[in-house]
């Protein structure tokens, strides 16, 4: 039964407070874009969902897949392509397959935030700052990276999480779901918080590409799929907005996902009026027109 005391407690105001996204234009010669990136969760994936899955050495094979396989090859369709993105690695899968962390920041990859153990952020969670803690220690300690943006496992937030990426110096974050522009963060105190670059749920591709005993849906076709995806994309272009990738080595590495990413990408480029790009680029692009505003 629904706790109508709780209920009467939810304040009655939008739950991101955040003012409209600001309008300004992208780069020349580009009137839309696109952040391509990749959430490279491998085993942490499942464990973060059970710690007893472990010892699951089916399930945790999904998640070895993309060091095996998926991420070398996902590597190679970029390089091909010319594609340049970001890839939110977990401090886990950093630490547990240091080669393949290594062979995506050699390839000229930014590399994001997307916690230690992939832990779904939750109200009053206690392990939000050690969680960002390790994640941090780990990208630094194995790649030498300090990342600018952050995206939440799970795409989950709170408000602690919001003000500790703040303070932490992230820059950007990736996970809402609420534009189709980048826009600032209003923390609960009325201070800036980090620019958000809005996710696209439809281009989550576990969402329509992997079935597992411990996370069973319906996979669909390619053609089915790719549908979708332009159909977002063409009417994004159309809005002058942008499209933000939620990609997984774990199902798009897979040779029927990879064959559908390749077409789509493909597609992408040779659209002239789409930016594709890393969500560092767009997060520079929009401190710029913020500065020039407030110059
Ligand atoms: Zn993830």
């Amino acid at each position: 039964m629904l706790d109508s005391k709780a209920l009467a407690g939810i304040p009655l105001i939008p739950a991101n407070t955040a003012p409209p996204a600001p309008n300004y234009p992208w780069p020349k010669p580009y009137t839309s874009a696109m952040f391509l990136s990749f959430d490279v969760d491998a085993e942490s994936a499942w464990t973060s969902k059970d710690p007893a899955h472990a010892e699951r050495l089916i399930t945790m094979s999904y998640g070895g897949f993309e060091a095996r396989v998926g991420t070398p090859k996902l590597l190679e369709l970029l390089a091909q392509l010319d594609l340049t993105a970001t890839f939110f690695v977990t401090g886990w899968s950093v630490d547990a397959h240091p080669a393949m962390a290594e062979a995506i920041l050699k390839a000229g990859h930014e590399i994001g935030h997307h916690g230690y153990h992939h832990l779904l952020p939750d109200p009053g969670d206690p392990y939000i700052e050690e969680e960002l803690e390790r994640g941090f220690d780990a990208l630094k300690r194995r790649l030498g990276v300090k990342p600018i943006g952050y995206r939440a496992p799970f795409g989950e937030f709170t408000e602690a999480l919001r003000v500790a990426l703040v303070r932490r110096g992230i820059v950007y974050t990736s996970s809402f779901r609420d534009d189709v522009r980048p826009y600032r963060h209003r923390l609960a105190d009325g201070k800036p918080g980090t620019i958000e670059l809005p996710v696209t749920a439809s281009y989550d591709d576990w969402m329509h590409g992997l079935s597992a005993r411990f996370s069973p849906r319906s996979i669909f076709p390619k053609e089915h799929v790719l549908s979708l995806w332009k159909d977002e994309l063409d009417e994004t272009r159309d809005w002058g907005a942008m499209v933000t990738t939620v990609l997984h080595p774990q199902v798009s590495g897979r040779p029927m996902r990879y064959r559908l990413l390749r077409e789509f990408l493909t597609y992408a480029k040779s659209c002239p009026d789409l930016w594709i790009t890393t969500g560092a680029e767009i997060a520079a692009n929009y401190q710029r027109h913020e500065a020039a505003k407030s110059a």
